[in-house]
């Protein structure tokens, strides 16, 4: 028998029935080795060089799932992709002996790689997002409910179900509210919630859940109340352009008043904001990723309501096509200026030069570069992931304009858990 034959390999697998597809580790890992279709998420054996970088970021370890196998019988993607569960780990006496092999890599281990090739993955917005959470940070619950949990998904009832985005436009965007009753769902500014559409997909499989940003503070969308708040775009159009009807979101804009709804999670430990005193943040959003954006900005202006507490500054930069489009348009105007400094980017308005984000960070360059010096700013990404790379070079050419070395400051960002990125 060869040494091939013989080798063990310990397999690097997604657990289908907890992974909410939320793409962190395939955004994460270093050589592409995560890949995807429909329904599952899966780890291709032969990249994989068991780096460990999807690790800390997937938000409820389905990642984390390991199978000795002789490296002959590795499990290959088709297998992964048409899996419901984990297959269940082979009796170790099946495995013959203990030779276990090095990962087999198509793609050089990351102490190999050539300097072209490092230059290359630092330039992955990604790679500059923290996997840790501000060390102010409260305390956050993940995976309360959901498969494989103590407990499994629970019901909530919708208590509101409003459009944020003015009728007679394609783009329908609604504010939902659910309420949890007396079901403990403890849930901070920055995590996710995710939703179970009833019915079956086209396999005759549940549909798998949706993943969906809070939008409200942590003691509620209404103070006092255990319940949450969503901020859900329609989904007409898949990203190429072509009509589909996106199946969770639509369900949930079309809920009324009082119709239940299966959730599970809370999810997400590390997209979480700052509590300690002078401590600033910076928001940078497009569409339904002001949805973690309104929820610490309306935690915020509890705690000033409430006097007891001095933030630092509260700095946001919000792009969308038209203001017709932009969620929130009207109660963001209402804030005071000397409480949040709002900055908005519109790329299709009417007679006005397209305007992204990243325009807008440049114009306030000197501001950011003051705030990207100080340890106590802290940066929020959120919304489409191709946003990603033009806020971080955004970032980064503020930080040079400032005098900074890039360098320190983007390890800084990461290593203190300043720069935190949520894209879908
Ligand atoms: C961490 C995280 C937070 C999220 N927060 C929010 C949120 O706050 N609000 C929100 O509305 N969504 C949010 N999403 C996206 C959300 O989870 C769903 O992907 C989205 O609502 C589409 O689901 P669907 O079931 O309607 O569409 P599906 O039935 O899953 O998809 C239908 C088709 O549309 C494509 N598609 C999926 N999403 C989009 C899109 N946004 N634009 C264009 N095409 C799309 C799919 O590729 C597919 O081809 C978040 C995702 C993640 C990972
Ligand atoms: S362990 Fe490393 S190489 Fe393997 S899937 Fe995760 S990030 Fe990719
Ligand atoms: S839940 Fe974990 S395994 Fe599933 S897609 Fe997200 S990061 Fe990957």
């Amino acid at each position: 028998m060869g040494v091939g034959e013989t080798a063990l390999l310990k397999q690097h697998l997604i657990d289908p029935e907890i992974c909410i597809r939320c793409n962190t580790c395939e955004a994460t890992c270093p050589v592409g080795a995560v890949t995807h279709d429909d329904r599952n998420y899966v780890v291709d054996p032969n990249k994989c060089n068991m780096c460990m970088a999807c690790i800390a970021p997937c938000p409820t370890g389905s990642i984390d799932n390991w199978r000795t196998v002789p490296r002959v019988q590795a499990y290959d993607l088709a297998a992964q992709l048409g899996w419901d569960s984990l297959p269940p780990p082979l009796e170790l006496e099946a495995l013959g002996p203990a030779d276990f092999e090095a990962p087999q890599t198509e793609a050089a281990p990351a102490a190999e790689l050539d300097s072209p090739t490092r230059a290359a993955l630092a330039q992955r917005p990604v790679e500059y997002g923290a996997t840790l959470p501000p060390w102010s940070a409260a305390r956050a619950y993940t995976n309360l409910y959901g498969p494989k949990c103590e407990a499994s998904s629970i019901t909530a009832s919708v208590a509101g179900n409003v459009r944020v985005t003015e009728i007679g436009r394609e783009y329908d965007t609604h504010h939902i509210v659910l309420d949890f009753g007396a079901i403990p769902f403890p849930v901070l500014e920055g995590q996710s919630i995710g939703i179970v559409a009833p019915g079956v997909d086209g396999a005759g499989r549940v549909h798998h859940p949706r993943q969906y940003s809070v939008a409200s503070p942590r003691n509620g969308e209404r103070p006092g109340y255990n319940n949450v708040s969503l901020t859900v775009k329609r989904v007409l159009a898949d990203h190429e352009g072509r009509p589909v009807r996106g199946v969770t979101s639509n369900y949930l804009c079309d809920l009324q008043v009082g119709d239940k709804v299966q959730v599970i999670g809370p999810f997400g430990s590390s997209f979480l904001m700052p509590n300690h005193p002078g401590s600033s943040i910076v928001m940078i959003c497009t569409g339904t990723g002001s949805a973690p954006m309104r929820a610490m900005t309306e935690w915020r202006r509890r705690l000033r309501a409430s006097g007891k507490f001095e933030g630092g500054k509260l700095l946001l930069f919000f792009g969308a096509r038209t203001k017709e489009e932009l969620p929130y348009f009207g109660p963001l105007q209402n804030l005071p200026s000397d409480f949040i400094d709002i900055n908005f980017a519109f790329s299709r308005a009417l007679g006005q030069p397209k305007r992204y984000v990243q325009d807008l960070m440049r114009e306030r360059a000197a501001d950011l570069g003051l705030l990207l010096a100080d340890p106590n700013a802290y940066f929020y990404v959120c919304g489409l992931r191709s946003m990603e790379e033009g806020v971080v070079l955004a970032l980064r050419d503020a930080a040079l304009a400032a005098g900074l070395s890039w360098d320190s400051v983007s390890s800084g960002l990461k290593s203190q858990a300043r720069l935190h990125l949520e894209t879908y």
